[in-house]
């Protein structure tokens, strides 16, 4: 048995503070500011060049989750936000995709297997994505041997899926402490009877309701993505190189301007780094990048 192809979603590019813990990379890709899906392919076709790998150098979003996700046999969270993790999960019970839950904070881990139709999924457990102040990683940081356990307990769950095994797979929301080995498990065997989204089918995040501008995992900045149409980046760089320092490739442009820095990707998204206030990036964005 072999895994014939892999598709990797990302929004983010490589920087130093990654390497610790995502062993895809190296310090010539954050040099690079390589974008992660990228960095990824390149890497994993080094190592098995017979598996077809494609890269998606993107935000997954309502509008492109069904063009980037169907037709895939299992569908595996390596996100970092909640947004995105309802969304995988309204997509993958209208479509009927298995997919595994994957997180770990601090020194943290758990993961869960959804399979729709036979287990309980996401919203089954947690109607709603944590409101309020929770821990992310700009405020807890993650242990590299946390997202290790974590990510190998979801790959063992996919072996056991994609080797026609399904029935092995466990039925709970596993959640461990690699630091102190407690470890805890909670019952996911059957979907929750009224569940909004596998018992209603509500698909309220697949319908784009409420999407917030997201901010960035581990770092002060803001994502913004308003722009309608792709950039030319050649006559970006050379509107904004009276201002600021610039530089980009065909995959990502950088403008550093005082304190901030704005990585922008082709399709116009833009990370904006050095503030987490929404208000201040897309002020920057606009001024910048224009809509
Ligand atoms: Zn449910």
């Amino acid at each position: 048995m072999r895994v014939g192809s892999l598709t990797v979603i990302d929004r983010d590019f490589v920087e130093t503070s990654n390497l610790q813990r995502q062993l895809l990379f190296t310090e010539e890709d954050a040099r690079e500011a390589l974008p992660k899906a990228e960095a990824a392919r390149r890497r994993l076709q080094e190592i098995n060049s017979r598996v077809t790998v494609t890269a998606h150098i993107d935000d997954l979003t309502p509008a492109n989750a069904a063009a980037l996700l169907s037709g895939a046999d299992v569908l595996l969270d390596a996100t970092d936000n909640f947004e995105t993790r309802y969304l995988l999960n309204d997509f993958a019970i209208e479509s009927g995709t298995p997919w595994i839950y994957a997180a770990a904070i601090g020194s943290y881990a758990a993961t869960m297997n959804i399979l729709p139709g036979e287990t309980a999924c996401l919203a089954c457990l947690f109607s709603e994505p944590p409101g309020g102040t929770v821990e992310t990683c700009d405020t807890a940081g993650i242990l590299g041997t946390a997202v290790t356990v974590a990510s190998s307990l979801q790959v063992t769950e996919a072996i056991k899926l994609l080797t026609g095994q399904a029935g092995q797979m466990r039925r709970t929301l596993l959640s461990l402490d690699v630091w102190t080995g407690e470890r805890s498990e909670v019952s996911a065997r059957e979907p929750r009877p009224g569940c909004p989204v596998c018992g209603l089918r509500q698909f309220r995040h697949l319908r784009g309701e409420g999407r917030p501008h997201i901010t960035l995992c581990g770092r002060n900045s803001v994502q913004i993505h308003e722009h309608g149409r792709p950039v030319n980046f050649a006559a970006l760089a050379e509107r904004l190189r009276p201002l600021g320092t610039v530089r980009h490739n065909d995959l990502l442009l950088r403008f550093s301007y005082g304190e901030y820095t704005l990585s922008v990707f082709p399709d116009g998204r833009t990370v904006v780094q050095g503030t987490a206030e929404v208000a201040r990036a897309r002020a920057l964005y606009a001024r910048f990048v224009g809509s």
